[in-house]
């Protein structure tokens, strides 16, 4: 049975409690993290040491900026000697760097971070998880994933727009955690709205929605539709 984890259901503003976009596979590999993410990964007694790497769909601080925090953990906490490896879209490199240098500069880590940019349409192995990136439309680097293992496809949108790069990306998949945002989107916004979902384009075989806040979660399981909250486990 292949498990993900949801760490933070939440939105770029932490509503109503819930934490930044983070999601654990297995117990090994962390899917984005947040810069509130840290907070939620103790809250829940994650087992941080048994992480092999963390995966990044896009440059927002909700999915990536708390990467410094649980680099500092591994030195300064858990004593870390082992690689971690940050797996992510072209660009990789420089953006974390950027965010560990402006966030605590000088800072020298006892053990390798390995920065592993993915080639968009091309399976890379890590972890013993096949990861497929695919372009979603959002920032001008994201990236949602298929990720496939055990015989089983997980799909993940990132923050995405509801267009055909979407509805690709999660098709007949085993099991897909899309972004839910908002209500109504005239367009205007790269992001899913609850209005758009109805016309059935986006096709799995079960679909969690995510990054949400309460009122649009209640919302949404009204018309019959599957909400993370943070914790929650998803077998498939
Ligand atoms: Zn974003």
């Amino acid at each position: 049975m292949n498990r993900v984890r949801v760490i933070g259901s939440g939105n770029a503003f932490n509503m109503d409690g819930r934490a930044h976009a983070c999601y654990l596979l297995e117990d090994r590999l962390l899917l984005d993290c947040g810069a509130a993410s840290l907070l939620r990964l103790n809250s829940l007694e994650v087992d941080l040491g048994k992480l092999d790497g963390l995966l990044l769909t896009h440059f927002h601080g909700d999915h990536f900026a708390g990467l410094p925090f649980l680099l500092l953990t591994y030195q300064y906490v858990l004593g870390r000697t082992r690689p971690f490896v940050v797996l992510g879209p072209a660009g990789l490199r420089d953006a974390c760097r950027a965010l560990l240098d402006l966030t605590y500069p000088g800072v020298e880590l006892s053990f390798p971070v390995e920065y592993r940019e993915l080639e968009s349409n091309v399976f890379s192995h890590f972890s013993g998880f096949d990861i497929f990136p695919m372009p979603v439309t959002h920032k001008k680097e994201s990236v949602g994933y298929r990720i496939k293992w055990n015989e089983k496809t997980f799909a993940f949108s990132g923050d995405s727009a509801y267009d055909s790069l979407l509805f690709d990306l999660v098709h007949s998949v085993d099991l897909a955690i899309v972004e839910l945002s908002m209500y109504e989107n005239d367009g205007s916004v790269a992001h899913v709205a609850l209005s758009q979902i109805r016309d059935g384009s986006l096709q799995a075989k079960r679909i969690v929605f995510t990054h949400v806040f309460n009122r649009l979660a209640e919302s949404a399981r009204a018309e019959q539709l599957e909400v993370a909250e943070d914790g929650n486990t998803y077998e498939f």
